[in-house]
């Protein structure tokens, strides 16, 4: 009998993971994925929460984080709730640090373990999909098409397949400025260490990159930024100074701030549903959660591994471990909502600003899940395991 054709699309954490899963189970699913470019070296997006770890290991990769290129998040400071600069140091959690990723080195790692479960790898773009007698008709950007029985969509915020067969739930428009600092007074070492630092119209966040850049990004929403930010320098600047603690450290350490930041987009949002009749969304595809949370990775591992678990009994027309699923990624948005407006809710130095005012807990603000969707902390901890 001939195998089902399992379609993925994307070459991120999400295809790659899914790639490694469905290997785990026996099956050579079909690979839609661009090489890994240059570009990829400025990905945002970095602490690595231990929770990554089982799955990691799950699916045979912990020890990707063996590598010299990550560091232990052993020290994060923040300036949330209070003027004072608090640490919380990893040793004393049990569960033991995050990680500060080389970001390029792991995605490197992870494609690399995806080429080598040896899929049917086509190295193009998905830029058609149609559903015809049953099956996915998929035209591809070198010109070359294939049809598959099921489709995974890890194709992050393109969301190829998600965003035509489902509804998207955007929460906020939450945006991030960010740049990458290099030393230009090498004689300083600087802490490894993450700052973050509450503002009047957002909050900061600076880590020292293992590759000893220093990476700084501000989050806020669209209409707080200066305008054209991304072209102005003074203006970034500006912003900087405003800080208590990140132009302190910018400073100190020897970095200096040479170009205005890039802006991304960081606002929380989900597919509802997040899968379909013969297919699903795994990754930023299927939800994006403010990166407060810094779990947009793990999660991204953690579907993937679902997915492999779900498909072969969808396939064969049985859909309740798929159902849940669905669910567990609805439910979850909702609790971390939840979970999201507790965390805001202890800043309380700027209770007028816009920024905080929208995600404070009220009567009016539509961003609090609705009770129906709240859930235990045991079901959070299935979609932020
Ligand atoms: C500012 C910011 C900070 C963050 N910080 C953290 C953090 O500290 N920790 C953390 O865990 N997470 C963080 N995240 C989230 C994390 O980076 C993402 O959740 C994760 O990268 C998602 O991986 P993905 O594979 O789903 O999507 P992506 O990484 O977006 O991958 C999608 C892939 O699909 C490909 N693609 C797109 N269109 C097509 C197509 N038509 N055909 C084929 N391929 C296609 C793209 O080229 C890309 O390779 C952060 C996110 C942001 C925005």
């Amino acid at each position: 009998m001939t195998q089902a054709c399992i379609a993925i699309a994307g070459g991120g954490i999400a295809g790659t993971a899914c790639c490694i899963s469905l290997d785990q189970i026996g099956i050579r699913p079909l690979w839609i994925a661009e090489k890994q470019t240059a570009h990829h070296r400025d990905h945002i997006g970095e602490t690595l929460s231990p929770a990554a770890n089982p799955i990691l290991e799950k699916i045979g990769l912990l020890s990707l984080l063996r590598s010299a290129y990550h560091r232990p998040a052993n020290s994060i400071y923040s300036a949330w709730g209070s003027g004072r600069l608090h640490e919380r140091n990893a040793a004393v959690h049990l569960e033991g640090p995050g990680l500060i990723l080389d970001r390029p080195v792991f995605d490197g790692d992870l494609y690399k373990a995806a080429q080598e479960t040896d899929p049917q790898h086509v190295t193009a773009n998905v830029s058609h999909v149609e559903r015809k007698s049953g099956k996915w008709e998929l035209s591809l950007s070198n010109g070359e098409s294939y049809r598959a029985d099921f489709l995974l969509d890890c194709t992050g915020s393109r969301r190829i397949i998600a965003s035509t067969l489902s509804e998207i739930q955007r929460i906020d428009h939450l945006v991030c400025a960010h740049c990458f600092l290099k030393q230009v007074d090498t004689d300083i070492t600087p802490t490894p260490a993450t700052v973050i630092e509450a503002v009047e119209n957002g909050w900061w966040y600076a880590t020292l990159l293992p590759d000893q850049r220093l990476v700084i990004s501000y989050f806020s929403d669209p209409d707080l930024l200066p305008c054209k930010l991304y072209q102005d320098i003074e203006a970034w600047h500006n912003l900087i100074e405003e800080t208590n603690y990140i132009h302190q450290w910018i400073r100190t350490a020897g970095f200096s701030v040479p170009t205005p930041p890039r802006l991304s987009s960081a606002g929380t949002k989900w597919q509802e549903p997040a899968t379909g009749d013969r297919w699903a969304a795994v990754g930023d595809a299927a939800c994006v959660f403010d990166p407060l949370s810094s779990h947009g990775i793990t999660t991204a591992l953690w579907m993937a591994y679902q997915a492999s678990q779900f498909i072969p009994d969808s396939l064969k027309g049985d859909l309740r471990l798929q159902e849940q699923y669905t669910e567990t990624i609805l439910r979850g948005g909702y609790n971390f909502l939840y979970q999201r407006t507790q965390i805001y809710a202890q800043e309380t130095r700027f209770s007028d600003s816009p920024f905080w005012k929208r995600r404070h807990p009220s009567e009016s603000n539509p961003t609090l899940p609705a009770k129906r969707h709240q859930t235990s902390t045991q079901d959070s901890q299935l979609l932020f395991p």
